[in-house]
């Protein structure tokens, strides 16, 4: 299969590995958005989030509070996001990853959430609650 992350698993080609266990490998992303930017894999490949299942959740997301600290300790930044990119355009490498960003003062990433509260009525947080609501009972 050709996906990078998956080289990067087997050895196939290189990282700058900071973590890894049985089920889960942590290495820098090239980019390196942010000073530490890490991301973490399954070793397994899965796509993205739709194919997670609960048991490769909870291998990788057990890992993230101990890495988010060690960047912590590491950088002393003045926060920290966690990112996923969920299928494209958003996700440009097709095997489900973490982006821990540490964030810094003087840092250029932007994420902002847009607040529309005032402009919603009762009745449009109840039609979404209904459409999710719904959408679980199917699963
Ligand atoms: P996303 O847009 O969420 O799919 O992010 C994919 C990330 O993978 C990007 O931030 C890239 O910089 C990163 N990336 C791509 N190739 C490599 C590589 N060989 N080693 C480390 N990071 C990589
Ligand atoms: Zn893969």
């Amino acid at each position: 299969m050709d996906c990078i992350f998956c080289k990067i698993v087997n050895g196939d080609i290189p990282a700058y590995k900071v973590y890894e266990n049985d089920k889960v490998l942590g290495f820098l992303d090239i980019s390196q958005t942010t000073k530490g930017h890490t991301l973490l894999i399954p070793k397994k490949h899965v796509a993205n989030l739709y194919e997670l299942s609960s048991e490769d959740a909870s291998e990788i997301f057990s890992v993230v509070p101990m890495v988010a600290n060690a960047l912590k300790k590491a950088f002393k930044p003045i926060g920290l996001n966690l990112v996923n990119n969920t299928e494209k355009p958003l996700q440009t490498v097709n095997h489900f990853h973490i982006h821990l960003l540490p964030r810094y003062s003087s840092d250029s990433l932007q994420i902002g959430f847009a607040n529309y509260a005032d402009s919603l009525t009762k009745e449009d947080y109840l039609e979404v609650t209904d459409a999710i609501v719904s959408a679980i009972k199917k699963t």
